[in-house]
This record gives C-alpha cells, structure tokens and sequence, in this order.
C-alpha cells in the first residue's frame, strides 16, 4: 500500500491510499471516498499529487500522531491479517472476491464486519501480504524466477521453491494444469526444476522453459498438521 497527499476536488489535500504496484487509486483516509479525488472512470491525475501537507481536518484526525479514530488503511490492515491467518490455519489461500471476503468475516465472526466499501483496501493488504510471500526467496537453493500476478494488478518475478502452486499457461492448448514444486536442482552445466501435477509423474524442466511456460500461484502455507 501507498500513501500520496492528494488535492480533491475542494481544493483540500487529502491522504490518498493506493496500489503499490500499478499506483491505482484505491480510497482516501477520511469518510469523503476516492471520487473526492478523482472522476468516475478517469485515472487519477498525476498533478493531484503534492508534496503539500494535509489539509483535510478528517484525514489529519487519522493519522498516526493523533489519537483519533482509527486509520481506514490500518483498519483494512487489521481485517486483512485475520482473513489470512483463517485461511493459513485452512492451508489454503484467501479468495479475495467480494463474496470470498464477506464469507470470511462470517466464519471469522467478526461481531462488526468491516463495510463493503473497505472491501477494495482489505483486498489489497492481503495482496501485498501474498505477494511478499511469494517473493521470499527459499534458502540454500539456486534462483529459477517465473512471473507472479498480483490479484490487483502488478506482475513480478517471484523465487520458485519447493512447495510452490505453478500453474503451466496453458493459452494455446486451453489446459491449465496446477502443479506443485518438489525439487531445484543444481549441476555444473543447468539448473532443473520438478514439479508433480496431481496423480502424475513429476517431470523435470529446465529453469529457463520453466520461467516461459509456467507463472506462480502462490506458496500455499502447509496444511496445519504437517506443520
Ligand atoms: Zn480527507
């Protein structure tokens, strides 16, 4: 997540909270909401953002030096690291639709769920947390790097290790198999990775068709009691 001072449309400079891989516009700190900033269906305008200090009396209320309500980005924060131990604790990932939000707050039984429209920051949390999992490089073995997709927008080369979810891009054949990482091998002329799709023989690829063919899913956290 990233913090832009913003002047809004009424000439106040709000705090706006955006994504930190594609600089999209996601919400502002205070109650006004990001079409404060900007207009529907236009990006945000680059000579909105200034190095001016904040004006807005309700996002200066948030910020981390007054004892003020809570900040909507910390707030999302919160709400994010619950829905991901939830799902660590399941062994598999958060969906992060709406639906697949709202259904996690259920099960977490979030006595006040947080509303829809904290919904999109909750979201990118959990995809910075996801994505700086899938870039933590796994020690003591050679770097094969594949791309990894972040769920709101962003590719980056992400580390393969042995437990990580690939999925083969299967554009041109229309099957897009899930396969999962046993082995990085290295030897004095090439780097291999094998993987196992389910129910099949692992197959072993080079490091460079693997980084071609393959993009990263995620590493899945290891069911509870493998732990
Ligand atoms: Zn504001």
């Amino acid at each position: 997540m990233e913090h832009k001072s913003l002047i809004g449309h009424d000439g106040a400079v709000h705090e706006g909270l955006l994504n930190s891989h594609t600089g999209f516009l996601i919400d502002v700190a205070c109650d006004a909401g990001r079409y404060s900033v900007v207009h529907h269906y236009e990006r945000l305008d680059p000579a909105r953002v200034t190095d001016a200090p904040l004006s807005c009396p309700a996002c200066v209320a948030v910020s981390p030096h007054t004892a003020g309500p809570l900040h909507r980005g910390r707030l999302a924060l919160r709400y994010a690291e619950d829905v991901l131990a939830r799902a660590d604790s399941r062994g598999y990932p958060p969906a992060l639709d709406d639906e697949g939000l709202r259904l996690a707050f259920v099960a977490l039984a979030v006595e006040d769920p947080p509303s829809r429209r904290l919904y999109a920051l909750i979201r990118e949390h959990l995809a910075d947390m996801l994505t700086d999992r899938a870039l933590a490089a796994p020690e003591g073995i050679p770097q094969v790097l594949v791309p990894y997709t972040r769920y709101t927008g962003g590719t980056v080369q992400a580390p393969v290790g042995p437990g990580d979810r690939l999925m083969r891009d299967g554009v041109a054949s229309g099957h897009f198999p899930i396969v999962r990482v046993e082995a990085v091998k290295e030897s004095p002329t090439s780097v291999t990775v094998t993987v196992r799709e389910k129910d099949w023989h692992p197959f072993t690829w080079s490091a460079r068709e693997l980084g071609r063919y393959f993009f990263k899913l995620d590493r899945a956290p290891l069911p509870a009691a493998e732990r």
